[in-house]
């Protein structure tokens, strides 16, 4: 949507083939509903992919300032949270599907949805563009399709044998930003919890991770943002183990002297309420029993195992034994690659006259609004050079 508004900026005439039954569906569905759709700190360090600088020109081209001046425009408002999020101030998703979908309209860009394109070729002089029902000419053509991620939205990764079948190569694919299944059934117990931690990723002795923020346990292990963060590298790293630092503001001689404190001071409550007031209840209590503790056991009588369930809440473990796949994932890891195209045009090397943008490239970001801004960025780059004679912008 945002490279058509880019091209038609620039005067094209835009045709938009969208295979779902509606414009942006997926869009819709982003950050629970809210769509986090940009965040102030973009920069080339939150993008992953195997050329890493490839980002650069794109996002100095069009940067998070010019992109929310350009929504702003489009008639959205958004806000920024303390970390540099920006959602729409309607704390709605479907805001920022509406404004793309009016501004299309605006700009008399043509739009078929229900219409899959299956098949393009290069012909002289352009383009055929193969559909279900019949065939499209153009001169050039962007693909824009996504990734493989969130297949019941839209990921049906088609883009990648569309420019695969025009000469281009797709790296593996990965799920990225995603849940992480883990050993035995402990998170079960705790399925809803959230709770604040520090969260490192060990792969043996090495670190190979580390997040801070909000983890959530679910029926089959662990999610929340700071577990998206680390879930690139678990996903490719076989038995890693996530721990949990449940008290990363103190060290273990610390929280040690916390929780004999207050047994002394609490001494009639048992283990169960060891933890109440840290951390929610239900973790507290989960913590003992994963310690092969009673929780009945009298406060008055856990001086001895008072050091156990500080090391415990400070590097609270879980062995990964995979992740939830595309359906459940944000974003694909990999795509199509980017040596192949152009940094500053986004036109493919290979076959001149086409152009990718967004999730279908082999670029992803990290969790916080930045890979829309990529779709945003590297759709109006894609957009506005292939509206301009040449190709370049
Ligand atoms: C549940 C969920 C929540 C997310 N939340 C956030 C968030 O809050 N912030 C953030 O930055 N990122 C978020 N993401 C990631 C973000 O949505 C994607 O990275 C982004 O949408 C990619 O944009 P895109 O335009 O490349 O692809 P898409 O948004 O996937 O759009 C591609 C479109 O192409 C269509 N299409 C596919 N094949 C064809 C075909 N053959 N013919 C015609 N049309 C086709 C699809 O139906 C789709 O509408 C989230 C992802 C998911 C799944």
């Amino acid at each position: 949507m945002m490279a058509a508004i880019a091209a038609a900026e620039q005067g094209a005439r835009v045709t938009v083939f969208e295979r779902q039954a509606r414009l942006g569906r997926k869009l819709a569905a982003t950050g629970n509903g809210r769509c986090n759709l940009s965040n102030t700190h973009t920069d080339l360090s939150r993008y992953h992919g195997e050329e890493s600088g490839f980002c650069r020109s794109v996002l100095e081209q069009e940067n998070t300032v010019r992109s929310l001046k350009r929504f702003r425009d489009m008639g959205l408002l958004t806000v920024e949270n303390e970390d540099g999020r920006i959602y729409p101030m309607s704390d709605n998703a479907g805001s920022v599907v509406d404004v793309l979908r009016f501004t299309l309209e605006a700009l008399h860009v043509r739009v078929n949805c229900g219409c899959p394109v299956k098949k393009v070729n290069k012909v002289s002089g352009g383009f055929l563009l193969g559909m279900e029902n019949g065939r499209e000419t153009a001169d050039r053509v962007i693909v824009s399709c996504g990734g493989k991620a969130g297949g019941k939205l839209g990921g049906v990764g088609d883009g990648y044998r569309i420019l695969e079948e025009l000469g281009h190569r797709c790296t593996a694919l990965r799920p990225a930003l995603v849940q992480l299944r883990t050993e035995g059934t402990l998170t079960r117990g705790l399925k809803g919890v959230r709770t604040q931690a520090q969260v490192y990723l060990r792969h043996g002795k090495r670190i190979t991770g580390m997040e801070r923020g909000e983890v959530q346990f679910t029926e089959y292990g662990l999610s929340g943002p700071a577990i998206f963060a680390i879930s690139r590298e678990a996903v490719q790293k076989p038995k890693c183990v996530v721990s949990l630092d449940l008290f990363p503001e103190m060290d273990t001689d610390e929280l040690h002297a916390l929780l004999k404190w207050r047994a002394r001071t609490r001494p009639g409550l048992t283990l169960d309420d060891l933890f109440t007031g840290t951390v929610q209840n239900r973790l507290g209590r989960v913590l003992v029993s994963s310690a092969g503790l009673s929780g009945g056991i009298l406060l008055s009588e856990s001086e001895h195992l008072l050091r156990t369930l500080a090391e415990r809440a400070k590097d609270f473990s879980f062995r990964v034994t995979g992740d939830l796949g595309f359906d459940q994932a944000q974003v694909t890891s990999g795509g199509i690659c980017t040596r192949e195209f152009d940094p500053e045009t986004l036109e493919s090397r290979i076959c001149p006259g086409v152009y990718a943008c967004g999730e279908v490239l082999d670029v992803d970001g990290d969790c916080g609004g930045f890979n829309l801004q990529w779709a945003w960025s590297s759709g109006w780059v894609a957009g506005s050079c292939a509206a301009r004679s040449g190709g370049k912008c």
